[in-house]
């Protein structure tokens, strides 16, 4: 079967290798339809990390772990899941003609799809599912302000999440460096988006979400009355300067907080002082629940959120080195499948 594997750094390429089988009666095996090229896919295609996150073979590591198709093998000790069941499957080795989903237990790592989920929308549930555990965390209220740093599909993800929460925010500003990447993020409901190539954005939250008294030395200033922030972006070698997270501590309010998911490709040299003075509470996010990704599945049934807007690209196995160049290029795409 045809699959996409990496040779080296910034190198994949389409290969010939052998179709998986059944090794444990949990196994089933899954026809996939779509799989979407992940942000850790990109950190292993570009610095060859996370190497777990991909499956090994003679003729490389195939990645991919964000899929759908159908089932189309069980092991004979799998339950509630049959041969031509539509589902959404958390494995490894996605970005092939075939993969085999270990420990395949309904509702933690096979989901079944329902007639209204397409297989591409299907692809987009882990991600999203990533989105809900982060905004999740932040616990937002009626009436705040928030900003969520990084409009990719996690950023928008949480934005999504916190639109379909139906909760009254005062104002959601997204913060990105692309105006592609903005203009979706008020499709999704953004309220404000800012170019922090081109804005101050500090000042710019200041204007619009107010400002604050720092109650326990007013001389030391005011800060931005936001509530929470989301750091959707982490450390990316490639675009130097203030780390997100350290605009993101500077820029909550007292007692305010700040959820981190972005990866950070490199470690950081950090002024943390504004986070102890102002009490700031930071909670770092990864991955999710199995109730995340059952609640994502329910999110995209139920229309409350939009995730084939943000497919941008579909293409073949054997055009993955292009997949990857795109899914690369911050602001010429949002979500790019692999149909095998
Ligand atoms: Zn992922």
């Amino acid at each position: 079967m045809k699959a996409a594997c990496y040779q080296g750094l910034r190198e994949i390429s389409c290969e010939d290798v052998e179709k998986p089988v059944i090794q444990e009666p949990t196994d089933i095996i899954v026809k996939v339809a779509a799989c979407g090229i992940c942000g850790s896919d990109l950190h292993s295609y570009k610095l060859g990390l996370f190497p777990e996150i991909s499956l090994e073979t003679p003729k490389g590591r195939i990645p991919g772990h964000e899929f759908s198709g159908d089932v189309v093998e069980i092991g004979s000790a799998v339950e509630g899941i049959k041969v031509g069941d539509r589902v959404a499957a958390i494995a490894m080795g996605g970005m092939a003609e075939y993969a085999r989903v270990g420990n395949a237990f309904l509702g933690m790592t096979v989901y079944k799809l329902p007639d209204e989920v397409s297989y591409e929308e299907a692809a987009t549930i882990e991600p999203l599912a990533t989105s809900l555990h982060a905004a999740r965390k932040g616990r937002p209220a009626e009436g705040q302000n928030i900003v969520v740093f990084g409009a990719g599909i996690i950023g928008l993800g949480i934005i999504q999440c916190l639109k379909a929460m139906g909760l009254n925010f005062r104002q959601i500003i997204a913060v990105d460096v692309s105006d592609r990447r903005l203009d979706m993020a008020r499709r999704m409901g953004a309220d404000v988006t800012l170019n922090a190539v081109r804005e101050n954005v500090h000042e710019r939250v200041e204007a619009i979400a107010g400002t604050q008294p720092f109650m326990l030395m007013p001389d030391a200033g005011s800060y931005p009355l936001v509530d929470i922030v989301y750091d959707a972006v982490g450390y990316i070698m490639e675009r130097p300067g203030v780390p997100v997270f350290q605009q993101a501590i500077h820029m909550a309010k007292e007692e305010g907080t700040v959820v981190v998911f972005g990866i950070f490709e490199q470690n950081l040299n950090l002024d943390l002082s504004d986070m102890v003075t102002k009490q700031v509470n930071i909670h770092g996010s990864f991955a999710y629940t199995f109730d995340d990704l059952a609640d994502s599945l329910e999110l995209i049934r139920s229309g409350k959120v939009d995730r084939r807007a943000l497919v941008s690209h579909e293409c073949s196995v054997d055009q993955c080195k292009e997949a990857f160049e795109t899914q690369a290029n911050f602001d010429g795409s949002v979500k790019v499948l692999i149909k095998p």
